[in-house]
């Protein structure tokens, strides 16, 4: 504590946008919150975890740009993961702030039971077919008690699409940004080119692009390290000066990190075939090969990893599966 209250300052990134650092009890560390200011209207991106210490720095924050929750008029989501959106309903209570979200947060946010039945369902299937064997299945439970202890269900008020412009703030665009997560959402402002990108661009590590369970329950899952390609790609083609990202520091050369992001997909393939040269693997023994130190802990993160640049190589018919006794087995 040598810098007694100094994280709890709000800093001025560009004109009208500020950044709160919130702390959080997980392994990524702090996550930025954003105050956009115009007028007397105030928009709040993302509002950290449900713990006390999150709470404090959010308040702490907005005093020192001089507001107080209750001028908050509009929140708005980047994307549903409990880092960013867990204390949701403590700040809409005491803000009456409206939620303003992508549609696939809704059944995270508002915790919906019939959902995560569905949820759960579709990672025990992925996760057999994985190969992963039936004593770490206790993992899909872990998901939902993580949910349950740093969130508390809320809701959803409007929904928000790509290229619309966000209410009360015209200036700003909505993008959608998939593949870090289904619900992902970032906001661009063209007139000074910044870009509130969330977690889909984050400068000291590279964003995973988890699996989720498809929107349509009848469809097959996203390719979501697809999506995420096609996302960054977009943003490479767009006229960015800043980016503003969920974790750590603001990106300036945003092209060249996309370009090395991208570029780290294909060097993870070749290591995908160098490990199938010597037979067929599950997508669990791959994990294993790829994240031997990792695996066991974070295996969500892990195997949809892998599962991830397994599609590449499948896209390029670079791999071939057979499905044996409801397991897939991929070759080269
Ligand atoms: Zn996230
Ligand atoms: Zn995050």
């Amino acid at each position: 504590m040598t810098v007694l209250g100094k994280r709890n300052v709000a800093e001025e990134m560009a004109p009208g946008v500020f950044r709160i650092e919130v702390p959080t009890p997980f392994h990524v560390g702090s996550v930025n919150l954003y105050v956009l200011i115009k007028a007397e209207e105030v928009t709040l991106v993302d509002v950290g975890p449900l713990t006390e210490e999150a709470w404090q720095t959010l308040n702490e924050g907005l005093a020192s740009i001089g507001i107080g929750l209750e001028q908050i008029s509009q929140i708005v989501l980047t994307h549903h993961h409990v880092d960013h959106v867990g204390q949701l309903e403590r700040v809409r209570r005491a803000s009456g702030a409206r939620t303003l979200a992508h549609p696939q947060a809704a059944p995270y946010v508002q915790m919906d039971e019939d959902f995560m039945v569905y949820h759960d369902q579709f990672f025990k299937e992925l996760y057999q077919k994985s190969g992963v064997p039936e004593e770490k299945l206790i993992i899909i439970a872990k998901f939902q008690k993580l949910m349950k202890t740093f969130s508390a269900p809320s809701q959803i008020d409007g929904l928000l699409k790509h290229e619309q412009v966000l209410p009360l703030f015209p200036e700003w665009q909505v993008l959608y940004t998939p593949g870090h997560s289904q619900s992902h959402l970032s906001l661009y402002r063209a007139k000074d080119r910044v870009l509130i990108g969330g977690d889909h661009i984050i400068k000291h590590i590279s964003s995973n692009a988890f699996i989720e369970p498809p929107r349509d329950r009848s469809r097959n899952r996203p390719l979501t390290l697809v999506q995420y390609r096609t996302a960054l790609q977009m943003c490479a083609d767009m006229e960015i000066d800043q980016v503003f990202s969920g974790h750590g520091e603001r990106v300036t050369h945003h092209r060249e990190l996309i370009l090395s992001r991208l570029q780290k997909n294909w060097e993870r393939t070749d290591t995908l075939r160098r490990l199938l040269a010597s037979g067929e693997k599950t997508a669990y023994e791959l994990t294993a090969l790829l994240f031997p130190t990792l695996y066991e802990k974070e295996l969500p993160l892990t195997i949809s990893e892998t599962i991830g640049h397994i599609d590449l190589l499948m896209i390029l018919h670079q791999v071939e599966v057979e499905e044996r006794d409801d397991v897939l087995y991929y070759h080269l």
